[in-house]
């Protein structure tokens, strides 16, 4: 006697959630050389970025181009996207566009690709 009866339990697979990475000037997505991340602190005011991605807090996300950098500024779009409580200071405009210079892009697009952790700093 075959007391085992083979049953396929065909469970509905749940639709894969993909975050959407817009930028939010040009609201393209991030294709090949990705999106800089940019995060709200906990303080509610102050922004961050965050190269790993995988910080804690509300992101919001930026070509790293110098073009999408000053459109975001212009439009205010990371602070309506963050729902910052202050406008970004020109100190945190200045630092934005100067991670997006070609060869710090270049770093964080690798870091965020994920092929190869940062480079570790050797004690002298
Ligand atoms: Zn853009």
């Amino acid at each position: 006697m075959t007391g085992v009866v083979a049953r396929e339990a065909k469970k509905p697979q749940p639709p894969k959630r993909v975050p959407v990475r817009t930028c939010v000037a040009c609201r393209t997505s991030g294709g090949k050389r990705g999106l800089l991340r940019i995060v709200r602190l906990s303080d509610g005011a102050s922004v961050e970025l965050d190269p790993t991605g995988k910080r804690n807090g509300r992101g919001a996300y930026v070509c790293p181009t110098d073009e999408c950098v000053a459109m975001a500024l212009k439009r205010k779009a990371l602070e309506r996207s963050l729902k910052l409580t202050k406008p970004i200071s020109p100190e945190t405009a200045e630092l934005l566009h100067r991670a997006v210079q070609p060869a710090v892009a270049e770093t964080l697009s690798e870091w965020t690709g994920g092929a190869s952790p940062p480079p570790k700093i050797m004690p002298i």
